[in-house]
């Protein structure tokens, strides 16, 4: 830059342009380059013109991310709540007088009722992890217990579907949190239940590494179709919305277990193939026994 040259020569920003040309002493203005946010803050003082760029984009991507997600949450808490308001309206004003129907409407407000205290839940416990600064209690865990109780909870889908699990691990004891290890096996475990065929297999194996576990989850189910596999730890994205909504899944499972591996800095692999199966397959560390 020379002596007498003016900063107007060097920025072909329109908007710091015009904050320049005014007389306001300070201002502040947002410029995008390339792939990078910017906010420019332009102080007038008496020696000239001061111009400090700090680069915005992590923060402007975050505050993006957060709308998009209250933005989801908004749009899946709606769609029940408007099937709860219609059902309860029709009952309220006594429209509907056979005792059958009545409760079959009970039924799906109680089914859509489930669904939201589940989608709450999950919200809650994915912003728990996020925030990681939020202390749990690290203790040591049966890992065969804790698949057998995850599995308890799938009971009446693996009966119905004639599901066989096939399981091949090593009693092994893993330092973790419980509820955190038990909601990460639940999302694995039943997406290879509801996403499977009828008469599909599950296998679970899970050994020690070293200082680390291996849980290995694959399944005989529906697979998901490769331009999908990327995007299938996005928080509610989904491939099959229909199917998902209609075995109680929220689309927020497979964030869940992405964010707590990367808590517990390990490691998670997905390998599909369309109408055959999926396998997840993750490693964890042992995490240092720590009470809150
Ligand atoms: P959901 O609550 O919908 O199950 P997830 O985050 O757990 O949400 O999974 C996201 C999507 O990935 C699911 O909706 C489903 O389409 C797909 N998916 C996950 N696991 C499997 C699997 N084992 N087999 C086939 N598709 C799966």
């Amino acid at each position: 830059m020379q002596p007498n040259d003016s900063i107007l020569d060097y920025l072909y920003y329109p908007d710091i342009i015009n904050a320049l040309k005014n007389d306001i002493l300070i201002q502040e203005v947002t410029i995008k380059i390339k792939d990078s946010i910017y906010t420019c803050y332009i102080s007038k003082v008496d020696l000239g013109t001061t111009l400090l760029f700090v680069d915005v984009t992590a923060a402007k991507r975050a505050e993006k991310m957060r709308s998009e997600f209250f933005s989801n949450v908004s749009h899946e808490l709606k769609t029940p709540m408007t099937s709860i308001r219609g059902y309860s309206d029709l009952l309220a004003q006594g429209l509907v007088k056979d005792e059958n129907q009545q409760k079959e409407m009970l039924l799906k407000i109680q089914n859509e009722v489930n669904n939201m205290s589940e989608l709450i839940n999950d919200i809650l416990l994915l912003s728990r992890i996020e925030s990681m600064d939020v202390e749990v209690d690290m203790m040591p865990m049966k890992m065969k217990s804790l698949v057998d109780e995850v599995l308890e909870s799938y009971e009446v889908e693996i009966l119905e579907h004639d599901i066989t699990i096939h399981k091949d691990f090593d009693d092994m004891v893993y330092i973790g949190n419980h509820q955190q290890i038990y909601t990460l096996l639940n999302n694995v475990i039943g997406n290879a239940i509801k996403y499977n065929k009828e008469h599909g297999h599950v296998y679970i194996n899970i050994e020690e590494q070293g200082q680390a576990m291996k849980v290995v989850v694959r399944d005989t189910g529906i697979g998901i179709p490769l331009a999908d596999q990327s995007r299938v730890f996005e928080r509610f994205y989904r491939v099959d919305k229909g199917r998902s909504k209609a075995r109680g899944g929220t689309g927020l499972g497979l964030a869940i277990v992405k964010h707590t591996v990367s808590l517990y800095k390990g490691t998670i692999r997905l390998n599909s193939e369309l109408d055959k199966g999926t396998t997840i397959e993750m490693t964890l560390p042992q995490q240092t026994l720590k009470q809150a």
